[in-house]
């Protein structure tokens, strides 16, 4: 294999190869190894319930002798009363599976050294969960494609917590407190609930694979809370069997059915899980969306679909209809289910695909094993090239003086990359 030209020829030639392959909405070389600029990327939006096994911790803040995890309070809307929970920041899921994917990448990637909080910037892992480029001397940043939300427990801190002494024990003397003193750390009990929200905004299926990659082994070897080492311990929920996960997918980003959102001042664990198990069953969608106003026609097999008669007099918003002159009627879908699969059709037009408990598990580990392929098979060269090209389209000087230039981002806005802990 021939080897690739020097940075000025990469770059004169990328700037070439811009003009050929820029994508119609931005006026930007199209990406194929990354999904920042690429054509047929996907949203994908990612619920679990995470249920605590062992102990776990999050946070590393100190009281006086104590190591406390955190909490904070919230409001419950029923009576306005304050709810101690549990919290496990997105920014700390972030940290943990970013430097598992960074793990993922290093076993083959040929470019330079890159892990938190130093980020190369070129890298595909870079591109996909963001960097700041004044900590590598870029006038670029990458916005984080993977977004993290905060996780509040389910069940409250007063039935949570418990405070253990941690104190080494001489092995000759058997005398208890080393360099360190004794020490209490408040760690989280079995049995608490953490539900966990993750989008994946336009990436590529090898970008979801990455995320997913982290999620399973990270929750698969307890690598979920703070001293790691020594304790935690996180395992999906499950109810009858089925893991508490749904995963969303929409090319478009679209998504009929909302994903299933437990409330931040839910202390019943009966009612929280409902909320995902509601979101698998055909019947509870339905009604969600009838209540929206939809006409809704259900499918539980994999025979064709036939158009929904009776709603068809109420069609509305429907002034363009379509081409061939069949209107499309903008308030009919189609659900169909078959087994632990989801589709949210209009017409033949599928809006989004819900995979749901082993299915979504099933789907985020067939990803995780496409990202593996793709680590293997890209070649650093390729890789750099490519994005090189892009940078080169975003930071040339624009016409006018309002399109996204070099240095204009504004100090604090969020590139998605400073928080991971
Ligand atoms: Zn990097």
């Amino acid at each position: 294999m021939p080897r690739k030209k020097s940075q000025p020829n990469v770059t004169a030639m990328s700037q070439a190869d811009a003009a050929k392959t820029q994508s119609a909405g931005t006026g930007l070389p199209e990406t194929t190894h990354t999904g920042v600029n690429a054509k047929n990327t996907k949203t994908v939006l990612v619920s679990a319930v995470l249920e605590v096994t062992g102990q776990v911790r999050f946070g590393d803040g100190t009281d006086v002798g104590l190591t406390v995890t955190e909490t904070d309070m919230v409001l419950r809307p029923s009576d306005g009363a304050q709810v101690h929970k549990f919290i496990f920041a997105g920014s700390k899921r972030r940290g943990v599976d970013r430097r598992t994917i960074h793990e993922l990448r290093d076993q083959h990637w040929k470019g330079a050294p890159c892990y938190v909080p130093r980020l190369c910037g070129e890298c595909p892992i870079c591109w996909l969960y963001g960097f700041t480029g004044t900590t590598q001397g870029k006038n670029i940043n990458a916005k984080s494609r993977v977004l993290y939300a905060t996780s509040v427990s389910v069940e409250e801190v007063q039935v949570g917590r418990n405070t253990h002494s941690r104190n080494q024990v001489d092995e000759k003397t058997q005398m208890t407190a080393g360099a360190a003193g004794i020490h209490e750390e408040e760690i989280i009990v079995a049995g608490v609930h953490f539900p966990t929200y993750t989008a994946l905004v336009h990436v590529l299926d090898w970008e979801i694979g990455a995320f997913a990659h982290a999620f399973l082994e990270n929750e698969n070897s307890n690598r979920y809370t703070a001293a790691s080492r020594a304790q935690g311990g996180m395992k999906f929920a499950k109810h009858d069997g089925q893991p508490l996960v749904v995963v969303d997918e929409s090319a478009q980003g679209i998504f009929p059915l909302a994903a299933p959102k437990i409330p931040g001042w839910e202390t019943d664990w009966k009612a929280a899980g409902k909320v995902f198990r509601d979101a698998m069953d055909l019947d509870c969608l339905k009604a969600a969306l009838e209540a929206q106003g939809f006409s809704v026609t259900t499918n539980t097999n994999s025979t064709t679909e036939e158009a929904n008669g009776e709603a068809s007099q109420e069609a509305q918003g429907n002034e363009t209809g379509s081409k061939e002159g069949n209107a499309v009627q903008s308030n009919q879908l189609i659900l169909r289910h078959q087994d632990g699969v989801i589709t949210v059709k209009q017409e033949d037009h599928i809006l989004m695909t819900r995979y749901t408990g082993a299915k979504a598990l099933g789907y985020l580990r067939q990803k995780q094993l496409e990202a593996k392929q793709k680590m293997l098979s890209l070649s650093t060269e390729n890789f750099r090239q490519e994005i090189q090209g892009y940078i080169n389209a975003i930071t040339k000087p624009a016409p006018t003086s309002e399109a996204g230039g070099p240095g204009e981002q504004k100090a604090g806005e969020d590139t998605g990359d400073g928080g991971d802990e």
